[in-house]
Formats: structure tokens, sequence, C-alpha cells
């Protein structure tokens, strides 16, 4: 088999008279695939760090939008007490507060007493339908 010369080492090594494209010996040839394979893979590495600090910012930003739901959860459940200790409070004296706003008993203010008399038919009738929470999706 002829010999050619290794354009790297300067080694002789053997090649088929139909492979004068093999320009390297073996040991050569190699260590330039691991080299190159070495450059891939650090290319890779760069780019899997730049999508995990991508990752890492959005999570980071997540956590503030859930810190700020909470807070608006929190403020939200704080209204709703307070809106349910009305609620209450006109619901246990309805029968009352039907009396004492009817338009009929209250003629200087009829477009008040009306108001508050429509108001308070609607939140009994609401209550009588059980107003039911919404449930998650897929439920
Ligand atoms: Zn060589």
């Amino acid at each position: 088999m002829p010999a050619a010369r290794c354009e790297i080492c300067g080694a002789e090594f053997e090649r088929a008279p139909n492979e004068s494209w093999k320009k390297l010996c073996y040991p050569c040839w190699r260590e330039k695939q691991e080299k190159s394979q070495v450059v891939a893979l650090r290319r890779r590495l760069a780019s899997l760090e730049d999508a995990l600090d991508e990752k890492d910012s959005l999570i980071a930003s997540l956590d503030g939008l859930v810190d700020y739901q909470e807070q608006v959860i929190a403020h939200l459940k704080e209204r709703l007490a307070h809106t349910e200790g009305w609620l209450t409070l006109l619901q246990q004296h309805s029968r009352f507060l039907l009396l004492a706003c009817h338009p009929d008993r209250n003629p200087a203010h009829a477009d008040t007493a009306t108001a508050v008399t429509q108001a308070l038919l609607a939140l009994r009738k609401q209550e009588a339908a059980g107003n039911p929470a919404p449930r998650p999706p897929g439920h």
C-alpha cells in the first residue's frame, strides 16, 4: 500500500490509491475530530447557559407576579369580608329596611327610595337563588 505524509505531524501513513483525500495520519485525524466535537459542545453549552439565564429571569418575573397576585388576593379577601358584613346586616334587617325605604313612605325622596327598594329586592332574590361560586376550569 502506498504511503502518504501527514500534513500535521509529518509522519508517514498508509493510504489506498483512491484515498487521496486522506491528508492526516489516524492519530492526527482523530485529534482533529475530537477538537471539532469539543468546539461544538462548547457552543451548545453556551447556548444552553443563555437559555437557562433566560428561564431564570422568567422565573424571577413570575415570582414577582405571584407576589403581586397574592397581595391582590389578600386585598380582595379583606374587601370581601367587609362586604359580607354589610350583606349580612342588610339580610338580617331586610324586612325593616324594605318597609322603611318604601317609596310610599318617602315621597320627598321617591327616586332614592325606589332605587334602595329595588336593590334590596334584587339582593333578596339573589340570596334565594343561592348565588353559587364559579367552578375551576375542567370541573
Ligand atoms: Zn499526524
